[in-house]
């Protein structure tokens, strides 16, 4: 009897060592695993560091680029443009004026009225059509048919007495597509993109094909701007604000505008204005720079992307991309460590992880995070995890969108910088006691990634201020300014229009 309980005792004893052992082993397994992702994510908040020191090292190298750039063709990897847009909305146009949006997945024709006075515009019903999918590839002819059809059906609805009586009237074409301008309302197309390809079209003038096609349709119609969205944002801004002295384009995709003095474009020497600047359209998302914070995602990204080498801020830092580099530090942390569970197929897909869908993940006040769980489950794959984890999800969103915005901000910075706008007195200034009378400078700012990402744009202020300084920081000011791509064409439209007197 003894020696059955001794015997039942040593059994217990042992069966409790051996699960002792198993919960000790786990825990050391489990810190184990935890301990890599821990080094994966102190890794990466590493590489994407932009202390103030590093992000003024940024704000110079956007203005010396922005110089070079300006010296000479192929100077830097910055395009500065020239857009021949020498004359800003100042709020005294008059009369109506039409434009056309093509550049995305919509079309869209509109038309605004203006009565001088800075008056609210009054836009008439704005058309929006997708482009038929057979036209994208088609040929120059189908497009602009269906693009003068689109406009006359338009104008034949809204009753434009001028137009069918057969009086002329000014049109603004937002056309974002690489162009080299000629002139403000002459642009050849350099090449497609966003998915449209129609051969017969490149080397053509853009205006003048729009032109053919809208008088094959008896529109007495001009071409007076051909711009990008950017120019028409600043148009718009500045048709509302008249210190508004650049633009930023913060969607899918960016890219900045701003007011140069026509002398400083050395590049074309001679050029004249009669107001003495030019709005430069600089395809700031080709920006680069040794001091950017660059991570191994990054580097895969831009290896993985149909045009590797090129667009490298705009990896960094756009809508279209910012989702994919988190999606792609998850899947190194699921290949590490099992916290993700035992590795999902759709972590591996390419832009599975939209931005949007990452901001939710960011932005998810709840205390058990539950929108985290649900798009990892739902989106990736990844069936429910601990809290602990979710809470590493939050951090990687945030890591990624703190140096997107701050990039965003140092960029920003960079311009007015280049512009002698940010206190200091320009590139090679020194700050001096004039900061205190810096003038009002305002940006005007468009773009999904901006207006509907609350973190972003607190970030993207946070920086302004940190690098600026609170007293100066004052003095510059982010407006939203909505829809420029569309009515900020018509604007451009009505302000180089020689009806306007
Ligand atoms: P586009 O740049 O295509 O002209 P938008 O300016 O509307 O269009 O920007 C759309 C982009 O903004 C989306 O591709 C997405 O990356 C980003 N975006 C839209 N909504 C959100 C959101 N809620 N949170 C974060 N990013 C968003
Ligand atoms: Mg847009």
């Amino acid at each position: 009897m003894g020696r059955v309980v001794v015997g039942v005792a040593v059994s217990v004893a042992v069966v409790a060592c051996i699960v002792a052992a198993g919960v000790v082993g786990r825990r050391v397994q489990n810190r184990g695993k935890w301990r890599r992702v821990v080094r994966v994510l102190k890794e990466l908040e590493e590489a994407c560091e932009t202390s103030v020191g590093r992000l003024k090292q940024v704000v110079d190298a956007m203005a010396v680029e922005m110089h070079a750039g300006l010296a000479s063709e192929g100077g830097s990897k910055l395009k500065m443009l020239l857009t021949y847009v020498d004359n800003l909305p100042d709020g005294n146009e008059m009369g109506t004026h039409y434009a056309l949006d093509l550049g995305g997945t919509n079309f869209r024709v509109l038309s605004i009225q203006l009565q001088g006075n800075r008056s609210s515009i009054l836009e008439h019903d704005v058309e929006r059509l997708p482009v038929p999918q057979h036209l994208m590839t088609s040929t120059g002819n189908d497009l602009f048919d269906f693009i003068a059809s689109s406009l006359k059906e338009f104008i034949d609805k809204g009753n434009d007495s001028e137009v069918l009586l057969g009086g002329k009237r000014d049109l603004g074409f937002t056309f974002s597509f690489p162009t080299k301008q000629n002139s403000i309302s002459s642009g050849v197309l350099i090449k497609w993109t966003k998915g449209f390809s129609i051969g017969d079209m490149v080397g053509k003038d853009v205006a003048e094909c729009l032109e053919q096609a809208m008088t094959s349709k008896g529109l007495n119609i001009r071409v007076t701007a051909l711009i990008n969205d950017t120019v028409g944002t600043l148009a718009l801004g500045h048709y509302h604000d008249a210190d508004t002295v650049a633009a930023v384009i913060i969607g899918t995709g960016t890219n900045a505008c701003y007011l140069e003095r026509t002398d400083a474009i050395i590049k074309c020497q001679g050029l004249l204005t009669t107001s003495g600047f030019m709005v430069v359209n600089m395809e700031w998302g080709n920006f680069w720079s040794s001091h950017l914070p660059r991570t191994s995602y990054d580097i895969d990204l831009d290896c993985d992307s149909s045009n590797p080498n090129d667009q490298g801020f705009e990896k960094m830092i756009s809508g279209m991309y910012l989702g994919d580099i988190v999606r792609r530090v998850i899947l190194r942390m699921s290949q590490e460590s099992d916290i993700f569970g035992l590795g999902s197929s759709r972590l591996s897909m390419p832009f599975v992880l939209t931005t949007p869908l990452m901001a939710e993940m960011h932005e998810d006040g709840s205390l058990d995070l539950r929108d985290v769980a649900r798009i990892l489950k739902d989106t990736l794959g990844i069936p429910e995890v601990s809290l602990k984890t979710r809470k590493l999800v939050v951090r990687i969103c945030d890591v990624v969108t703190r140096r997107a915005a701050r990039l965003v901000a140092a960029g920003i910075l960079g311009i007015l910088k280049k512009m002698g706008r940010d206190g200091t007195g320009g590139v090679t200034g020194t700050r001096s006691r004039s900061d205190v009378n810096m003038k009002r400078t305002v940006v005007a700012v468009e773009g999904g990634l901006y207006t509907n990402y609350t973190m972003f744009r607190e970030y993207l202020h946070e920086a302004m201020v940190e690098i600026l300084g609170e007293e100066i920081a004052k003095n510059v000011i982010l407006k939203v300014t909505e829809d420029g791509s569309g009515i900020g064409a018509a604007l451009v439209a009505a302000s180089h229009s020689s009806n306007y007197i």
